[in-house]
């Protein structure tokens, strides 16, 4: 009979509370996946997206996109996978919250012997966005002064730490002391308080009046127009996610107005669209973390079967770092 396993079901969109924790079997291995008997699953601001409904995917569904874990079956086209082999994954199909599951073999990278799996679940998604957001989507050189939001949160801690090992001034955002603090301590240059600062200010007297050529930002709504305010003609505006409520009705004169501005909206899926790329950019990722310029934080652990709890904390601004859940 197949094992039955945990896995956080969803058979409507909501709250917190449309998260089940349910056992369930894996179903059968396809010729190019492999099983992964799975340690820990990442959490990131997408999911609260796919269990709300903004993102809409078909019911019932899984959540999470990312996991670590052990090999346990190879399906019979995959060559770059053994049973045994420790791996992770930052960008499956939807459903990582699990115990168990069969994932597409060409989205898996084998992990370092020296990163735990918490710590893989925790950096996968994460760092792979940092690495396109610095690397791609605008490459900075190191001699810069950027804007990045967020900057004590999941994505935020490790691009407080890539942009330090590039030479890179970065200027991020938080809401309280102590999270500007941490910000801080894992490299950031400065940090703006918006409970009592004003972001565009700021950034004006931090930069000279010069303000940045470019601004990261993950916060969205409440942001766009201090982001655009910030930056220098011909600046690029990179919005690359939603955690306050998504930008709408763009106006594309203001861009105009404001220099001649550049708007991007990235998604990390583009940038590891096939196996060679998330190969790579995956040992890119890997090396920051094995040559120790990069540390992960992980802020907090939960149960699966805490899930709903984990969820409110990212979503109500209490957690900082990354959050994994704990599977086995
Ligand atoms: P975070 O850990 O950064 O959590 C979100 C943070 O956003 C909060 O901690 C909070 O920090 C800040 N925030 C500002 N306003 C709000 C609000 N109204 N509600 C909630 N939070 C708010 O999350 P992740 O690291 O998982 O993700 C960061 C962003 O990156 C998200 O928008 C996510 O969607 C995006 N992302 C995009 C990807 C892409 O390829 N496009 C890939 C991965 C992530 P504070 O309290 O300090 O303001």
């Amino acid at each position: 009979m197949d094992e039955q396993v945990k896995v956080v079901r969803l058979e409507q969109h909501g709250g917190p509370e449309v998260m089940k924790v349910v056992r369930a079997p894996v179903g059968p291995l396809a010729a190019d996946e492999v099983r992964i008997r799975q340690k820990a699953a990442g959490l990131n601001f997408i999911d609260i997206y796919c269990r709300t409904g903004m993102y809409p995917n078909p019911l019932p569904h899984g959540l999470g996109f990312e996991a670590a874990g052990v090999v346990e079956a190879v399906g019979a086209e995959v060559k770059h996978l053994r049973i045994g082999d420790r791996v992770a994954y930052g960008q499956s199909p939807i459903g990582a919250y699990a115990q168990l599951r069969n994932v597409p073999a060409h989205r898996v990278v084998v992990i370092p012997d020296s990163v735990s799996f918490d710590e893989a679940a925790a950096l996968m998604l994460k760092g792979l966005t940092v690495r396109y957001l610095f690397r791609q989507t605008f490459r900075l050189e190191g001699t810069e002064t950027i804007l990045f939001h967020a900057a004590a949160g999941g994505v935020g801690l490790i691009a407080c730490q890539w942009a330090r090992a590039l030479g890179v001034k970065l200027i991020g955002t938080a809401s309280t002391p102590e999270k500007a603090a941490l910000a801080r301590q894992h490299g950031a240059w400065e940090v703006i308080d918006t409970s009592r600062e004003d972001i565009v200010q700021r950034v004006n007297e931090l930069t000279n009046g010069q303000k940045v050529p470019v601004v990261y930002d993950g916060v969205g709504k409440s942001t766009w127009e201090q982001s655009l305010d910030c930056l220098r003609p011909r600046g690029m505006m990179v919005s690359f996610g939603n955690a306050s409520g998504s930008v709408e009705g763009v106006d594309l004169a203001q861009l105009a107005s404001k220099g001649s501005l550049y708007v991007t909206r990235p998604t990390v899926s583009t940038h590891v669209a096939t196996m060679e790329a998330m190969q790579s950019a995956a040992a890119e990722l890997f090396e920051m973390v094995v040559s120790g310029k990069i540390r992960i934080s992980i802020g907090q652990r939960y149960a699966i079967e805490d899930v709903g709890e984990a969820h409110r904390a990212l979503e109500g601004r209490q957690t900082t770092g990354a959050t994994v859940l704990t599977l086995d």
